[in-house]
């Protein structure tokens, strides 16, 4: 059997070499494990002080800093919950700009100098850590102060206990900010507009009547696409683990055309690794729904309940490790890469994003009266106005070097942001903008309701092709790449719509004070959202090439590209409103702006010396040899076939080499634009031939797992 053959088989093995979980009876009291990991808010009430608990409380209800009496208290009650489940040693758990999260441990025991030790952990140690962080990226933040970053307990996000087969960790989620107070991470800006918002929609709630809600929660549920793989092929790949993708592999015969994966049985083993990994996941208090097979072959998908949007993204982050690591359990590999595989869809994260007050009323549903109606009407068209303003730093919030293989490039979603109504919404808006009544409720309540029309319960049907749909009760974001962090696109979301609603309110106000009717008043500021951004409102196929078209007539943008999209980070409209909203000042956007532009760069630089030494050293000697082969044979028409791709790979993998080796002396987005331009073709163009000869070249001779076996062996 040759290498390869012997290699799928092994990679076909596998046991239940996980925590091998079993089935216990989880109507029994106690068998149920969620949350089991979490210093929750029952937890809290069991093990702190009354008082303490009490004011922790209404401390957390308010916003408000934490005393450090309090402080105290805390720490000391946590410390003991955590070590009673095998904890040494606690972290400050955060989430740099480089978008996955960091930790640095300390020990909870200290030497007391008679040789023993004590477990201590103070208020202090809680409520600010200083790791030495000068390493994260900071986009010159810190260049120009002391090299120091601070942590700062987030109270509002439960600390978890993190296990191990050796031991365990306490995580206490923090916010990253520099010894200045300007914000180093995702948390903070997502946070502040949270508290933007809420503001802005409490304001509006006003008028509505609805006095009785202290705050408005963005609320978040990601549903989040991975593919798996067996990890044999994966260490047998240099371009998957070092840049998360297959930087070279031919179309296989079989790739996802017949549909029979999607939503199909679940393997055994991959259902394993389900099983345990969403035990895992519900012990760290992640509401973990729903699990099934995507399009791809070896591509599935996880999904939580939805969470205010703060607690919903650390549980995305801990979802994307928790994958990751029992994944390796089952001697498999999990890719949270945006396009591991070319010619297959990509994987993407579902953002489904609404607002609800704290009184469980969500402002994005429908609903059944008038009442309801008016004020659904009012925040959906919030939404319209927010995304067609800003339209394309939405797209900047998504943007990627892997995303730029989905977006733009004809797969799901388009680069271009439009919104999907379905029908009957968009019937609805269309018949208050002409103000001809047919979809009327007339007479109901005698609430004068004849301006505002009837609404479906359940909004319309679904179009899988559009970047932002309104799927009944919420706007679901599709644009997000599956390794992505929610942090910031939420906080482009939440910042917007805040503006959009204040500025609403703020016309619905003058309309009122004019005495205008409630309903009359309303209709009028969101028939003129209508008049002004209908355009964004787009039903219709998001691949099509009359889209394409169509979205040039109306003005929308097609941003394909990162270093076409990253500059709305610091366009003039983006910065008034985030200074504004004092979600991010000038400064804080500036540096965001730099580091991901930054990263673009060296991600790409990375996947461009993998991709020439890996066709250098690897793929054009297995050329080589086949050549030699064949010329050996005396046939000369197959030799006649062979030689030119050898030499084309030769010549192509020479370009690429120069590209790589020939970076103008240029920075920033300069720099992003040439690696663009020159690297990525050049890079494009050695696969496209290395591709052909995966096809002609003896299969063991071939140094790379092909797709047919990566995708296809489970
Ligand atoms: P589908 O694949 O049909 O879009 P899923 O059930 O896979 O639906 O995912 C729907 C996601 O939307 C879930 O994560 C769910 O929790 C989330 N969701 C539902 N209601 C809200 C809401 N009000 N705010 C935010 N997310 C929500
Ligand atoms: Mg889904």
């Amino acid at each position: 059997m040759s290498r390869t053959r012997q290699q799928n088989v092994h990679a076909a093995q596998w046991s239940a070499n996980g925590a091998a979980l079993g089935a216990p009876d989880l109507t029994s009291p106690g068998a149920s494990s969620f949350g089991d990991n979490v210093f929750s808010e029952s937890i809290q009430r069991d093990r702190l002080p009354k008082h303490v608990f009490r004011q922790l409380q209404t401390t957390l209800a308010a916003g408000a800093a934490l005393e450090p009496s309090l402080a105290d208290s805390v720490a000391q009650a946590m410390k003991d919950w955590a070590m009673e489940r095998g904890a040494t040693h606690y972290t400050h758990w955060f989430q740099p700009l480089t978008g996955l999260t960091a930790e640095k441990h300390d020990s909870f025991y200290n030497p007391t100098g008679d040789g023993s030790a004590i477990a201590e952990f103070s208020g202090k140690e809680l409520i600010q850590g200083e790791p030495d962080a000068s390493s994260f990226p900071t986009g010159g933040i810190r260049a120009t102060f002391e090299a120091r970053g601070y942590t700062a307990w987030d109270p509002t996000s439960p600390a978890f206990i993190l296990e191990n087969p050796n031991g365990t960790v306490l995580c206490i989620p923090t916010a990253f900010v520099s010894w200045t107070g300007e914000a180093l991470d995702t948390k903070i800006p997502l946070l502040r507009s949270m508290d933007a918002l809420s503001r802005s929609a409490l304001r509006a709630l006003a008028l509505f009547g609805v006095q009785d809600a202290k705050r408005v929660f963005t609320t978040v549920g990601a549903e989040q696409e991975y593919f798996l793989i067996d990890e044999q092929y994966y260490f047998e790949r240099p371009d998957l683990y070092t840049t998360g993708r297959t930087l070279f592999g031919a179309k296989p015969p079989m790739g996802q055309e017949l549909d029979e994966h999607y939503f199909g049985s679940i393997p055994e083993r991959v259902l394993a690794f389900m099983l345990e990994s969403e035990q895992e996941l519900r012990k760290l208090g992640v509401p973990v729904k729903t699990r099934h097979n995507e399009v791809a072959p070896a591509q599935y998908e996880i999904a939580p309940i939805f969470e205010n949007s703060n607690v919903g993204s650390d549980h995305q982050q801990l979802t994307m490790q928790v994958l990751q690591n029992v994944a390796r359990r089952y001697g498999l590999i999990c890719l949270l890469h945006e396009k591991p595989f070319a010619g297959l869809n990509g994987s993407g994260k579902h953002n489904n994003w609404s607002m609800g007050t704290d009184t469980h009323i969500n402002l994005l549903d429908p609903g059944d009266t008038p009442a309801e109606n008016a004020q659904f009407l009012f925040f959906c068209a919030a939404v319209l106005k927010a995304v067609d303003e800003h339209q394309e730093l939405l797209r900047a919030s998504v943007a990627s070097p892997g995303q730029d293989h989905r977006l733009g490039a004809n797969e799901a979603p388009p680069a271009i942001i439009s919104i999907f109504l379905g029908a009957e919404l968009q019937n609805a808006f269309g018949t208050l903008a002409t103000g001809q009544g047919t979809a009327t409720r007339k007479g109901d309540l005698g609430l004068g309701t004849d301006v505002l029309p009837e609404l479906p319960l359940h909004g319309g049907d679904r179009n899988r092709t559009s970047p932002f749909a309104f799927t009944g009760n919420k706007f679901e974001f599709r644009a997000l790449g599956s390794s992505m962090s929610l942090g910031f696109p939420n906080t482009v979301l939440n910042t917007i719509v805040a503006q959009a609603v204040d500025e609403m309110a703020a016309d619905l106000e003058q309309r009122l004070a004019g005495g205008a009717e409630l309903f009359d008043a309303v209709a009028a500021v969101v028939k003129q959202v209508w008049d002004e951004h209908g355009r964004i409102v787009f039903d219709g196929d998001g691949y099509s090439e009359e889209w394409h078209a169509e979205a040039a007539r109306r003005g929308l943008a097609n941003l394909r590209t990162t270093p076409e999209a990253l500059p709305w980070l610091v366009a003039d409209p983006t910065v008034e409103a985030f200074e504004h909203y004092k979600v991010l000042s000038r400064r804080e956007l500036e540096a965001r702006f730099e580091v991901f532009v930054e990263q673009y760069a060296t991600k790409l630089n990375i996947e461009a010396e993998t991709a020439a030494s890996l066709a250098r050293t690897s793929i054009l000697p297995a050329a080589v040899r086949h050549l030699i082969e064949v010329r050996a044979s005396g046939l000369e028409a197959l030799g006649a076939e062979v030689e030119p791709l050898v030499t084309e790979l030769h010549a192509a993998i020479t370009r690429l080499e120069a590209a790589n080796a020939g970076h103008p002396d240029v920075e920033g987005l300069e720099h992003a634009v040439y690696i663009r331009d020159t690297v990525v073709p050049a890079m494009d163009a050695v696969r496209a031939v290395a591709d052909r000869l995966e096809r002609i070249v003896a299969d063991d001779l071939w140094p790379l797992p092909k797709y047919s076996e990566i995708l296809f062996i489970k």
